[in-house]
């Protein structure tokens, strides 16, 4: 491991919940927010409160909702030099409200918010230029300008020992465009660390049956897979083999966020030497965590928050 921060690129967003279940937001209703928010600002939210040195390349208006989310950050540790305040644009938004079968509807305003805007600005580079580690989030891939930050840093980070995690975090719409799919393969050809949930393993694999598509990813090139699976925990794959570690038991309140708290912490646990069972145990403890309160960035921890939560929470059937 080299030293340097770990840097991500891509949306910082507030989200805006419904308080009751139902379909959308086509009446009046009670809502609760602004929460910060955006998987990226997420992710690196959770690797601050670990104490792992943390910049976010990013843009937000010159709005409260951008001065909830940059107050936050800073607080838990975050580098915040290249996020560019974009007067007179809005912050991003995410409305979302839970249906009563667990699906979602949004409302996002992103592409035209200054998430939109997102561009390779002198401190965007200057913090990408002392980079350790790049995590690359696939919800920011359809921007352009990050898609381009994304293609120019990797092999610089590489040259100077550096390695890239990859998070797709993926709606299918976006492998259905060929620029999409062709920019999720060129950064998945130069993962270390990639970090799928659900059916995304699948989709970039082409393989549908689990064992085919690790084997794939892993001829592929991709050192280390982690596969996240919500309450029943995750599993790890390198060419040495496979560890599987339970989901902890907890009350589901909110599962936004979940994924990109377990992936900042499986590789900040990592870096830090960990044995991958330890790593597996850290970021399941930081997902389930997340999913025990309202909004997605409101239960990332520190590492003393995981051993108490740890010590305290029984760990589900294998
Ligand atoms: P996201 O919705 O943030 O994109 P994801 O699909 O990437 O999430 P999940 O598998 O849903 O990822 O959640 C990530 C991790 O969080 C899981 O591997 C698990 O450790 C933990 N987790 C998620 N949901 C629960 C739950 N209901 N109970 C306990 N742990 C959970
Ligand atoms: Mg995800």
């Amino acid at each position: 491991m080299i030293e340097g921060k770990i840097v991500t690129i891509g949306e910082i967003l507030v989200e805006i919940m419904a308080t009751t279940l139902g379909h959308g937001f086509l009446e009046a209703q009670t809502l609760i927010g602004p929460f910060p928010s955006g998987a990226p600002a997420i992710f690196i939210d959770q690797v601050g409160k670990l104490g792992h040195p943390a910049a976010i390349v990013s843009a937000v208006g010159d709005d409260d909702f951008g001065t909830v989310n940059l107050e936050r950050l800073k607080q838990d540790g975050v580098d915040v030099s290249a996020v560019a305040i974009h007067p007179g644009a809005a912050t991003g938004s995410a409305f979302v409200r839970y249906r009563p079968d667990g699906g979602r509807d949004f409302v996002f305003n992103m592409r035209d918010s200054a998430a939109g805007r997102i561009a390779a600005t002198p401190e965007a580079q200057a913090v990408l230029a002392e980079a350790g580690h790049l995590h690359v989030m696939g919800s920011g891939l359809p921007v352009p300008a990050v898609f381009g930050m994304v293609s120019a840093s990797i092999p610089a980070i590489k040259a100077r020992g550096g390695t890239v995690s990859f998070d797709p975090n993926i709606r299918v719409e976006m492998l259905r465009d060929p620029a999409g799919k062709a920019a999720f393969q060129s950064v998945l050809a130069a993962t270390d660390l990639f970090l799928p949930s659900g059916e995304e393993l699948s989709l970039f694999s082409g393989e549908a049956d689990e064992g085919r598509a690790i084997a794939a990813l892993l001829d592929a090139g991709v050192q280390e897979i982690v596969l996240k699976r919500g309450k029943a925990g995750a599993s790890h794959f390198d060419r040495s083999g496979r560890t599987d570690m339970p989901g902890f038991v907890v009350e589901e309140i909110d599962p936004t966020g979940a994924g990109d708290s377990f992936g900042a912490t499986f590789l900040v646990a990592r870096r830090l030497d960990k044995s991958v069972e330890d790593c597996l145990r850290y970021a399941n403890a930081a997902g389930a965590r997340t999913v025990t309160v309202k909004g997605p960035m409101e239960g990332t921890s520190s590492f003393a928050e995981l051993d108490a939560f740890i010590a305290a929470t029984p760990v589900g059937a294998a």
